[in-house]
């Protein structure tokens, strides 16, 4: 799993991208060609926001926050290459308790970085995102890790083939391991790619978000567990997110389970939501507790999350 971005990194103080429009300039003596051109479009002023930061980010990076803060020991493995960006992550994960140990520190690319703009009306949120060339984390750096040291580990889908890789040790694993000692597993399907539905077959507990469930055709999360159930392996847990009308989930034994959401008094901040709920969801199933209980937990919390900016207030 990758994800760390830094919101605003691109963005400082008095420092708006100047759009031009060029213009060519007839040669000496050669009346315009060309018809007149359309007239330009109002300069935007620049606009001011009401406070900025510099914010940790990404799925895994940000569940990791949250299991961290409701005081579960964990690991976050991704790819981060060496600059201030990454000096940054590091070091906000250090002051969360983060382990980062299986970083995979990729010798090329860039860290990726988004800009979010959070609407302090309605705390929704936009995310304009700067995709770098970072490598992901690859099968063989997952080599690396002593499974028997943990008790959960949660896949973001990002490179299929390396993660089926991976997720083929943890299920060896699992076989060869005493019924105390295997490993949970999770996956996550956020983005709508082809390639990574496929994941959707793995582990034990997969979580797939609304975007994904849209994109299938389906306008609720019970009617996309429906659909989608037969993409599981059996006796696995589907779970969908749905914003405001809180979550469900599909049990093992086929039983549809909802928990309503827990809005705050006042909206604030809404980036991260899902990243809190699968964080809070883990972390109560890793305790052993009921699949109805997990996604009111999840739900509850992620909703805490939507009435404060950032994560610091969610326990
Ligand atoms: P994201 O868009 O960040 O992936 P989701 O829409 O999947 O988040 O929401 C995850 C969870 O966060 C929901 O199940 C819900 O419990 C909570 N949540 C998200 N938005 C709201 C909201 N506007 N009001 C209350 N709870 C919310």
């Amino acid at each position: 799993v990758r994800g760390a971005g830094v919101p605003g990194h691109h963005q400082r103080r008095g420092d708006f991208p100047r759009r031009g429009f060029r213009h060519q300039v007839p040669a000496a003596g050669h009346p315009p060609a060309r018809p007149e051109p359309a007239p330009r479009p109002p300069h935007l002023s620049p606009r001011r926001c009401l406070s900025q930061r510099w914010q940790r980010g990404g799925n895994a990076s940000n569940s990791c926050t949250v299991l961290s803060l409701l005081g579960a020991p964990c690991a976050f493995m991704g790819s981060l290459a060496p600059g201030p960006a990454a000096e940054f992550i590091a070091a906000d994960f250090q002051r969360r308790g983060v382990d980062t140990a299986h970083v995979a520190w990729q010798p090329r690319g860039e860290v990726p970085c988004a800009c979010c703009l959070v609407n302090a009306a309605s705390g929704s949120r936009t995310i304009v995102l700067h995709d770098t060339n970072l490598p992901d984390v690859t099968a063989r750096d997952f080599e690396r890790v002593d499974l028997s040291q943990y008790r959960w580990i949660h896949f973001e889908a990002r490179n299929a083939v390396e993660q089926g890789a991976m997720l083929e040790r943890v299920e060896r694993h699992n076989r060869a391991a005493a019924p105390g000692q295997r490993v949970g597993i999770s996956v996550e399907l956020e983005k709508p790619r082809e390639e990574l539905l496929p994941l959707m077959g793995r582990g034990q507990v997969v979580f797939i978000s609304k975007d994904l469930a849209r994109h299938f055709g389906y306008q609720s999360a019970p009617e996309a567990l429906r659909g989608l159930r037969g993409r599981i392996q059996p006796g696995a847990t589907l779970i969908c997110a749905w914003a405001e009308e809180g979550a469900d989930a599909l049990g093992p034994d086929g039983e549809l389970v909802h928990s309503d959401a827990f809005p705050p008094e006042t909206l604030v901040d809404t980036l991260g939501a899902g990243d809190t709920f699968n964080g809070a969801v883990i972390f109560a199933l890793a305790e052993g507790r009921t699949l109805q209980d997990a996604l009111t937990f999840g739900c509850q919390i992620a909703g805490r999350k939507c009435g404060i900016q950032g994560f610091d207030g969610i326990v």
